[in-house]
């Protein structure tokens, strides 16, 4: 995730809680986010059945969540779910009972599930919630605002509309079924497998074919027309812009093609997803978000011409590219391994700029990069591994380190080994020893 603020990049810090009576410490400060959150399940697959009624920011849903056990008996099961209002929740047609308090719910299992198995529970449910989905200009009386609905899931923020365990340390599938007004277009991650016409609403059901953590689950609902294009390799392209900025299309999505070719030729691995669209949404409180397969920015970035010299989405649009890869496919653990995320996408976005602009933009970027870490170490000496390194170390201190590596072991090491990390992890945490 970007988060641009005075042409300055800072980092979202995360508040990750740990039920772990432990802790591990693999650096020379104390990180007390070293130690993943436990849980007894394992989280398999995530369906989504949900409608809205966005005047009153409403969240009308049914989740069926999938899991496995980790212990040999699990008899009850927490999840994040605050101020969500549960109707009821089912197992086997049959209703279960939970309790529930401010943060979330815990089922509670009339006979004790065994890891043998794999059980579904679905929960009905329906929430007004003040974060991870965010209900825009629905009651502009003087219509000067876009419609949208839209989210946000980094860190934790996905628990406020749909109960499940949200952590970065499970991965699962997820698919989205979404009934809203046949005006609007509707976009969630991996492939939209149906499209059904039910009166006023149009029926959209996407699903991702590989196991991504839940805090990339998204939605982006408003008006909207598609430029489709494919990848050297096949893949589908879907650009998505506001009928009224066609003119802006080529501008904002200046290069978004041949990056793709480039990233998929320089790291050596395929593309990961079935598809990538791209989304511009109004009042975006970030820079951008690298949800899988759908990566949504801030409209501020999707500019004519003229803005493209001063401010422009082609580095924005490099970074969270970069993260289909780092962070999507592979995923840091906890925050503390945040860097493996960050850096490299930070790295991979200078590298694009390189490609397209010029070993002297690059040069000049990584003198910034260079200066601006030499003054953070004024500050402390944290390392970039640990969950408090701060925006700085996090990304051009970070991306840094990969380019001496780089320089250290040579290129064709560097990309092997680059290589191999992803092949080995994929679709897997990671962390950094
Ligand atoms: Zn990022």
């Amino acid at each position: 995730m970007l988060w641009p603020m005075k042409n300055k990049f800072f980092l979202l810090t995360f508040c990750l809680f740990t039920l772990s009576v432990f802790s591990q410490n693999r650096t020379y400060v104390k990180d007390d986010k070293l130690t993943p959150r436990e849980h007894n399940v394992d989280m398999q697959h995530l369906l989504l059945d949900v409608s809205f009624e966005p005047k009153i920011g409403k969240v009308i849903g049914n989740v069926a969540l999938t899991f496995t056990p980790l212990l040999s008996r699990v008899d009850s099961l927490y999840l994040d779910a605050p101020n969500i209002i549960i109707h009821h929740i089912l197992m086997d047609e049959k209703e279960i009972k939970f309790s529930q308090n401010k943060k979330g719910i815990t089922l509670f299992f009339t006979k004790s599930l065994s890891w043998e198995n794999s059980y579904t529970v679905t929960i009905d449910y329906h929430c007004f919630p003040r974060k991870g989905i965010y209900f825009i200009g629905w009651n502009d009386e003087q219509n000067l605002s876009r419609k949208q609905i839209w989210t946000q899931g980094q860190g934790i923020d996905n628990r406020h509309w749909i109960p499940h365990y949200d952590e970065m340390n499970d991965k699962l599938i997820t698919e989205l079924i979404v009934h809203f007004d046949k005006d609007y277009k509707v976009l969630s991650n991996g492939n939209l497998i149906d499209k059904t016409e039910e009166g006023d609403l149009t029926k959209w059901h996407y699903k991702i074919t590989s196991p991504h953590p839940s805090y990339l689950i998204m939605l982006g609902i408003g008006e909207y027309d598609i430029l489709e294009k494919t990848a050297e390799s096949g893949t589908p392209l879907n650009l998505y812009y506001y009928p009224d900025w066609e003119s802006r299309v080529s501008s904002a999505y200046r290069l978004s093609k041949e990056m793709f070719d480039y990233l998929e030729r320089e790291i050596d691995v395929p593309y990961p997803w079935e598809s990538y669209a791209q989304i511009p949404v109004q009042d975006f409180m970030y820079g951008a978000m690298e949800n899988t397969t759908a990566t949504l920015f801030g409209d501020f970035y999707f500019v004519d011409s003229v803005s493209f010299n001063d401010i422009n989405y082609v580095y924005v649009n490099a970074h969270e590219l970069a993260h289909q890869w780092f962070g999507d496919c592979i995923t840091s653990r906890t925050s503390s391994h945040h860097w493996l995320q960050e850096s490299f996408a930070t790295y991979y976005g200078y590298m694009v700029e390189k490609e397209f602009f010029g070993k002297n933009y690059f040069d000049n970027t990584r003198r910034k990069a260079k200066d601006k870490s030499l003054k953070e170490a004024l500050k402390n000496d944290n390392p970039v591994a640990c969950s408090f390194a701060g925006g700085v170390r996090k990304y051009p201190k970070g991306a840094m380190v990969l380019d001496m590596l780089k320089y250290v072991v040579g290129e064709d090491e560097y990309r092997k080994a680059i290589k191999h990390y992803l092949e080995k992890h994929a679709y897997e945490n990671v962390d950094s020893e």
